[in-house]
């Protein structure tokens, strides 16, 4: 007996769909989106192996505004998970990526959306929710990812999330998320200590992306260049700005790679403080590729410039 010539050309080919297709069962990854590199850091030390992660945006660029692109549409169709940071931050591009992605799981609501700011202390609230004049932090400061205390609480949520989407690896994800927060735990230690002869300085930033970060490690926020979040400077608030510089002897000025520096560079000058320009966010330099490494250099610069004498 002899099978038909067909049948025998196409056996070896559904046996190597059916493996492939065993395969990609047993090593299928958890897909996750997330908004900024902050949180695809985060989720890919929590998530390990189990996981595949992109970020949308890149360190280099401000998170508040970001051209939609196609690609982003496709890779949100594609997740299982999306993590955002909330608080308005991306209220300007991911709604509508969201609606074109067409995808039930990751919108609001679903398991497969995870808002990483519940469970976060926000700071700089406004009594009443306002937009008045464009201002971009309604219900308070969403920048809170540059206090690395508030990394552990992200990795715990990611742990969590992840563990209710894929419960066959929940206590792996457990374990890295506590493997990761204690690792971070003995960096704060230290970077606490790098700080500790600074206590209390005065520091102007350019948008107010830097208050957890002045917070957690006891420095003064004097002011900002910005008039509002979000609202660029009017002459008269800069002349206020340099007044107030030179009155109270402000040291530093904390700029983010992605601001204008005409304004910072001016104001430094006719006040004798440094001008510090400062990634926020993994890959806002190359080699910062790590969250504990975002904080190696921001606590490392920010030591030195204000150790070295005034201008
Ligand atoms: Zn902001």
């Amino acid at each position: 007996m002899s099978f038909p010539k067909k049948i025998l050309i196409s056996l070896p080919i559904s046996l190597s769909l059916c493996l492939c297709g065993f395969s990609s069962l047993i090593l299928a990854k958890v897909r996750v989106v997330t908004t900024t590199t902050d949180l695809a850091a985060i989720a890919r030390e929590v998530g390990g192996p189990h996981v595949e992660v992109t970020a949308i945006t890149r360190g280099t660029a401000d998170p508040h505004y970001v051209e939609a692109k196609p690609s982003y549409v496709l890779k949100l169709h594609r997740a299982d998970l999306l993590i955002h940071i909330g608080l308005e931050l991306e209220i300007g591009w991911l709604p509508a990526l969201l609606t074109a992605s067409r995808n039930g799981a990751i919108q609001l609501g679903s398991p497969g959306n995870l808002n990483a700011s519940d469970g976060i202390d926000v700071i700089e609230v406004p009594a009443v929710v306002t937009r008045a004049e464009g201002d971009i932090h309604p219900y308070g400061n969403p920048h809170y990812w540059t206090d690395p205390r508030n990394g552990v609480r992200i990795a715990d949520a990611i742990a969590q999330r992840l563990g209710e989407i894929d419960s066959a690896n929940a206590s792996d994800y457990r374990v890295r998320a506590e493997e990761f927060s204690s690792r971070l735990a003995d960096r704060i230690a230290g970077w606490e200590r790098k700080i500790t002869p600074h206590k209390g300085k005065l520091v102007v930033t350019y948008h107010k992306s830097m208050s957890y970060l002045l917070r957690w490690l006891g420095l003064k926020q004097a002011g900002a260049i910005e008039r509002k979040p979000g609202i660029p400077p009017s002459g008269s608030h800069i002349a206020a700005l340099i007044q107030m510089m030179k009155t109270r002897k402000v040291p530093l000025v904390l700029v983010e790679t992605f601001y204008p520096r005409k304004d910072p560079t001016m104001v430094a000058e006719k006040t004798g403080a440094k001008l510090l320009i400062l990634p926020t966010s993994v890959g806002g330099r190359p080699g910062i590729k790590s969250y504990i490494g975002l904080f190696g250099a921001i606590v490392k610069e920010i030591a030195e410039a204000l150790a070295a004498p005034r201008e």
